[in-house]
């Protein structure tokens, strides 16, 4: 579904990515894995075009994503819940959910506001709550929200889980289950090794702008040398 192949980006004159390569498959979660600074960000950044690429490709159900704009790329169905959240902090929660809703690819199902408070059913209990005023917890199920009813194909999460309490943390874990368990592709970054492990189909580590390494979670955690060298644990 998608084949990232070569990617090289700068920021200015710093090169920052020095020719990924990463592949995700139709219905799995794979995860992008790395130390701090290592270019996680820019990756996913690159694939979707919010940073334009200097070289490489990104191939998506077969089009070339390296050189369109972003929101094109994004009505493909990729939807994106970045880092730090960017929740819309003078919009409503609802407002939040609908003010970039879309089905461009004509989904016969698509996410509704009651699809995604059956997810997160303490979403609903904040309809009228301006962005501003919702916890870490609620905008990040409310940044989750928000991108599936862009009724996405793959869902990129960049630090899935950051900064937030033990029982919200695990919330968004089964959360991302069962957004897997309707099909939805997902790439996810997080700190929580345990937690993405479990649910990762395939594992990517970048270091210092290039993939060293990819497998299972169980090749991972097999992998006493790559996780102490790569990660650091
Ligand atoms: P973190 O886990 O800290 O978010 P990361 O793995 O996501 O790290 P990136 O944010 O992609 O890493 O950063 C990769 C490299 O690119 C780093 O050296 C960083 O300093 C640099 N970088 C990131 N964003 C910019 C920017 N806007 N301008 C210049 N350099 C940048």
């Amino acid at each position: 579904m998608l084949k990232v192949q070569d990617l090289i980006t700068h920021y200015s004159g710093s090169q920052a990515l020095f020719g990924v390569d990463l592949e995700i498959e139709q219905g799995q979660v794979v995860t992008l894995l790395g130390r701090n600074g290592m270019g996680k960000t820019t990756t996913i950044n690159t694939i979707i075009g919010i940073v334009p690429a200097t070289s490489g490709s990104v191939s998506f159900d077969g089009v070339e994503l390296v050189g369109r704009p972003s929101f094109k790329n994004a009505n493909l169905g990729i939807g994106l819940v970045p880092e730090g959240r960017q929740i819309f902090p003078n919009l409503s929660l609802r407002e939040n959910l609908v003010a970039t809703a879309s089905n461009h690819l004509k989904v016969a199902e698509p996410w509704t506001l009651e699809g995604v408070f059956s997810l997160f059913p303490e979403l609903k209990e904040r309809l009228t709550s301006m962005g501003n005023l919702l916890s870490g917890g609620e905008q990040q199920m409310l940044a989750i929200g928000r991108a599936l009813m862009t009724n996405p194909k793959l869902l990129v999460l960049d630090e899935a889980t950051e900064g937030l309490a033990p029982l919200v943390r695990k919330k968004i874990w089964q959360a991302i289950a069962q957004i897997r368990g309707q099909g939805v592709s997902i790439l996810v970054v997080d700190k929580n090794l345990k937690d993405l492990l479990r649910i990762a189909d395939r594992n990517f580590i970048i270091e210092r702008g290039k993939i060293v390494w990819s497998g299972s979670s169980q090749q991972l955690r097999d992998d006493k040398d790559a996780l102490h060298r790569h990660l650091g644990v």
